[in-house]
């Protein structure tokens, strides 16, 4: 079989986001070739170092290349400004609406049991990424009588938008449930997709997000693979993910919610260096670590490169090639599982070269 290739556009941005990213390449370089799988990469600039050099944030260059020539990319991270700055505005926000990854998908996993979490918690938030009050469309006006200011935004739920998340949570599920039966799981988890709102105050916008991601949810194709549906209005989505975690499978929710359960959730598992995402639209791919630039470790080599090495392997599940997805998951668990070559986050003291190098032996 002619090995396919696959071009990938690197865009490591600023801080330790230039230490994990080649991280990334090497793992995809190091892939089996009996995967039948080559990868060709591009490097591409955004972030606050380039928008310092360039008065520009994410240069049309960098997008037009992932446009034309990537079939996926691995983003790094991006600095803030600690004070507003003038003409900045967040590359990776400014990438998911060019690009249209609608969704923000964040796989949460437990390394080991735990006393306060003894069974293992392996759920996945799927954030809807366009819309909902991320539409920033607000104002400020004076009050009558002279009673201060009052401002207001705008929340705005679609029937497409909302649809074609749910559809991606459902196509989830069943990916999920794929992967536990052939890897033999025996947590006994079954495929189940929790819709997230708060349609009991906002009947309108969440109301349209529940029934929508329910209709869509009932499609024959998830009844027939046994995705079962659930809802949990979003307080109590709260209370019940930290006080039971295991039994969620994959949590589908509207853009705000998303965001909060999201960082909620990754507290659960420890390190933010464990945590990977994925910025989806429909053929293309974005893989992102959770964390941020984490400047107060950049230059030394000791960030963790498992959130970066995880969101590889997630980039590649949603370019359809999950066995390649599949081995670099293993190889992450099989090092974090010896716990002998851990950053000093995790309480080691290797470096990110000595575990990437330890993650590769094992792939
Ligand atoms: P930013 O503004 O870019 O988000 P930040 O100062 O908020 O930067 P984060 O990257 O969000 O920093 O990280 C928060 C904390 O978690 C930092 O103390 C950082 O050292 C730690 N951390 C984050 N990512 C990693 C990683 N990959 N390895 C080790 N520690 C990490
Ligand atoms: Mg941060």
């Amino acid at each position: 079989m002619a090995a396919r290739t696959l071009r990938i556009g690197l865009i490591p941005g600023d801080g330790i986001g230039r230490e994990v990213i080649p991280a990334g390449r090497r793992i995809l370089e190091a892939l089996p070739t009996s995967l039948g799988l080559k990868f060709s990469f591009v490097d591409l600039d955004a972030g606050f170092e380039t928008f310092k050099q360039t008065g520009v944030a994410l240069p049309d260059k960098t997008v037009e290349t992932l446009k034309k020539e990537c079939d996926g990319a691995l983003f790094g991270a991006v600095s803030s400004p600690t004070t507003p700055t003038k003409g900045y505005s967040s590359p990776i926000v400014a990438l998911r609406k060019r690009l249209d990854l609608y969704a923000n998908v964040r796989p949460v996993k437990s390394v080991a049991p735990t006393p306060a979490f003894p069974d293992p918690i392996d759920l996945v938030i799927v954030r809807e990424n366009t819309e909902d009050l991320y539409v920033k469309e607000e104002k400020t006006y004076d009050a009558p009588n002279g009673q201060g200011k009052i401002a207001e935004a705008i929340k705005r739920i679609s029937e497409r938008a909302s649809s074609r998340i749910a559809t991606m949570a459902g196509e989830i599920a069943i990916r999920r449930q794929k992967i536990r039966d052939t890897t033999g799981d025996t947590t006994g988890k079954k495929a189940m997709v929790t819709i997230t709102h708060k349609s009991n105050v906002l009947s309108q916008t969440d109301g349209l997000f529940r029934a929508t991601a329910r209709t869509a949810l009932e499609q024959q194709r998830f009844k027939d693979a046994g995705v079962e549906i659930d809802e949990q209005i979003v307080d109590s989505m709260v209370y019940k993910l930290f006080r039971q975690p295991a039994s969620y499978d994959v949590i589908v929710a509207p853009n705000l919610y998303g965001d909060i359960l999201s960082d909620g959730a990754a507290a659960l598992v420890g390190s933010l260096g464990l945590v990977p995402s994925a910025n989806v639209g429909d053929g293309f791919a974005i893989g992102e670590p959770c964390h941020g630039s984490a400047p107060d470790i950049q230059g030394q080599g000791i960030a963790n490169p498992i959130a970066t090495l995880r969101s590889v392997a997630l980039m590649l599940e949603f370019l359809e090639q999950e066995e390649a997805a599949a081995r670099i998951y293993a190889a992450v668990d099989g090092n974090l599982a010896e716990g002998k070559l851990l950053t000093p986050d995790m309480g080691g003291k290797a470096k990110t070269e000595e575990v990437v190098d330890d993650i590769l032996r094992r792939l």
